[in-house]
């Protein structure tokens, strides 16, 4: 869908902000305030009905049989493992770069997290150090399907398949994110998967919110009473758990928000090709598309550039922002100092932490915004 030459001179000055969510809510806003007014009116605010219903659509788009509401991805993470039985004496495998909770999970159920490195190019979990890292300890796996691109999960469940391993997908990222022949979901793969709706996820709440998938059925049933102070029937408590409902007036804004989901992806995919044809030849680098035209949901566009900081600062002199995902490697952070992990034990999470920058993209740029985003880089990177 490319077209055009990519721009050689910056028009005038434009502000591009990281995210939009105002732009998209202006799109949505008479199909959604109406029916945010309407659950105020019935005041069904705790597991109403869009919730069973968010439930029900979630999964037939996932592929799986069954979709728990949460209050956020972090608690799916956390539930997935606790209802897996995975807790203090195991060990539990993950990657170095992520955001922290694909590893703070990992602790908080009481086991220890095993992180591995990211391949060179693709900056996914390398299924191999993933291999080498199994003990007769290691009871699961969390692939991250980072910044819209689903992990090697054929590889990974062999290797599950062949050392008894649960597998929980971390596709807070990867919302219809697609791979393989067959073209299967994210978050169809595994014996669970994660979501979240943070606001500005590919599927974002207007707030917190987040859904486990499964097709097991015994363990969406144990997530559901997790999720619910234990409870198999009204004040009926079987074990000890808290609160991790989703929200009825966030599961209906999502219930709204998922009919457009593919189209957003579609146009996510649209500004990053542009902007990778746009970007050619100045030598940032971006991570190598694994699953062909229609894998990769753009959740970030990422390149790496060995001045990342001072193409940051440029770029944020001519009103665009960009971030960094993640400046800091899990292994390297303070809260994870117990794990006593040397630097340079994972050089290409950590190259990416030191020279990863994100450039804005969500459905709502315009092509002025995005041509001028690639001029500025491209003045900057000649310069
Ligand atoms: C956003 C995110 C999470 C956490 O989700 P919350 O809803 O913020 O708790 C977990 N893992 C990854 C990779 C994420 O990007």
């Amino acid at each position: 869908m490319t077209s055009a030459t990519p721009p050689e001179v910056l028009s005038e000055r434009l502000e591009v902000p990281f995210v939009d969510l105002k732009a998209q809510h202006q799109a949505l806003a008479s199909e959604l305030e109406p029916r945010l007014l309407e659950i105020m009116r019935d005041a069904h605010f705790i597991l109403g009905p869009d919730v069973a219903a968010f439930e029900t659509e979630f999964a037939a788009y996932c592929g799986t049989t069954y979709a728990v509401g949460l209050d956020n991805g972090t608690s799916a993470l956390e539930l997935a493992l606790r209802a897996a039985g995975v807790g203090p004496g195991d060990e539990v495998i993950t990657v170095a770069n992520s955001f922290i909770v694909s590893a703070s999970v990992i602790s908080f159920v009481g086991a220890t997290p095993v992180l591995v490195d990211c391949g060179a190019d693709d900056y996914l979990i390398d299924a191999a150090a993933i291999e080498r890292a199994i003990t007769p300890r290691t009871k699961a796996i969390i692939p991250v399907h980072l910044y819209g691109q689903v992990a090697d999960m054929p590889a990974i469940m062999a290797i599950a398949k062949r050392h008894g391993l649960f597998v929980l997908e971390d596709a807070a990222q990867a919302h219809g994110a697609r791979s393989g022949p067959d073209r299967r979901p994210a978050g169809s793969f595994g014996d669970a998967a994660a979501f979240s709706f943070y606001p500005s996820k590919n599927l974002g709440a207007y707030g917190d919110a987040g859904a486990l998938t499964t097709n097991d059925r015994a363990l969406a049933e144990r997530v559901r009473m997790l999720r619910d102070y234990g409870q198999k029937a009204k004040y009926d408590h079987q074990f000890l758990a808290y609160n991790r409902r989703l929200d009825t007036v966030q599961a209906a804004v999502l219930r709204v928000k998922l009919r457009h989901l593919d189209e957003w992806n579609n146009l996510r995919r649209h500004w990053a090709r542009r902007y990778t044809a746009g970007l050619a030849g100045t030598g940032a680098v971006t991570p190598r598309e694994v699953d062909g035209e229609e894998g990769h949901v753009y959740h970030l566009y990422v390149l790496t550039h060995g001045d990342r900081d001072g193409l940051s600062r440029a770029l944020a002199e001519r009103g665009i922002q960009s971030g960094k995902h993640y400046p800091i490697p899990i292994h390297r952070q303070k809260a994870f100092s117990f794990l006593g992990i040397e630097a340079g034990r994972f050089p290409n999470a950590e190259r990416i932490a030191r020279e990863g920058l994100s450039l804005p993209l969500y459905p709502e740029l315009t092509t002025e915004q995005v041509d001028y985003v690639i001029a500025a880089v491209r003045d900057y990177l000649r310069g």
